[in-house]
């Protein structure tokens, strides 16, 4: 069986309280106050608490019908139990998860990972494009402006097995397409790790002019840095942060 992932997503609720101002977090009890209203004493009034501690959030919306009495509709944040390469997880989550679950990655199907390889060079400043699926030997992520050189990239993603290593062959095939393609650099990104004849083969290439680039584990492990969207708990919350999550709610409520 595949690790499991428990992440908030939104369901319809009951609890519509008309006069409720502030709401206690049903998860972990934090006092938060109304973060967000709009419309306010005009036609409508619309709410939204986020806890600052575990991420639960509660909104209501309560609409004034000419002559008739409000009607108050209401969503909440529920937590929910997903497959770790399940579809439905969103990659930022999938991202913080992995950055410190790093062995769930190996229950990634080789798409997902490639999508996760994706955005975390989009993230890292590349930027990339996934290329659909193919047999064919065409590469996994085209990097149409590479953060280092400014130029046209390849990546290739293999997910592969914990107890396996890339070998010299890969490396080759790597050179090959990047000539094919006349990438100006080419990345090799495994979920694993390199042998030292490919690592060789590397360093010779570079010498002589080609652009390979392999990232193992702990490369990756470091790019999955770039997910940070966990909060702190509140007793080391220090101003900046504090003023950072009220940007981020900020940004949320303009999407
Ligand atoms: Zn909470």
């Amino acid at each position: 069986m595949n690790p499991t992932i428990v992440v908030w997503r939104s369901s319809q609720t009951g609890r519509c309280e008309p006069n409720l101002f502030t709401a206690i977090c049903p998860y972990c009890a934090t006092a938060t106050g109304p973060l967000e209203f709009r419309e306010f004493m005009t036609v409508s009034n619309w709410f939204r608490w986020r806890c600052p501690l575990c991420g639960w959030w509660y909104e209501r919306h309560d609409r004034f019908p000419a002559d008739s009495p409000i009607v108050s509709t209401a969503t909440e944040a529920c937590l929910v139990t997903l497959d770790v390469d399940s579809p439905s997880l969103a990659i930022v989550e999938l991202g913080t998860h992995l950055k410190r679950n790093y062995s769930d990655l190996f229950a990634l199907s080789p798409r997902r990972f490639e999508q996760l390889v994706c955005d975390v060079f989009r993230r890292n400043g590349h930027e990339v494009i996934l290329t659909q699926q193919t047999r064919d030997g065409g590469v996994d992520i085209i990097v149409t402006k590479d953060r280092q050189t400014g130029g046209f990239s390849i990546v290739e993603c293999k997910r592969y097995a914990k107890t396996r290593t890339i070998g010299v062959g890969a490396v080759r095939m790597l050179l090959g397409t990047a000539i094919d393609w006349g990438a100006q650099t080419a990345y090799l990104v495994t979920s694993t790790n390199f042998s030292g004849i490919a690592l060789e083969k590397a360093d010779q290439l570079r010498e002589r002019g080609y652009m390979i680039e392999l990232m193992a584990a702990s490369d990756l492990c470091l790019m999955l840095q770039v997910y940070n969207t966990a909060l702190p708990t509140l007793d080391k919350l220090t101003d900046d942060a504090r003023r950072e999550i009220a940007e981020h709610n900020l940004q949320d409520r303009s999407r």
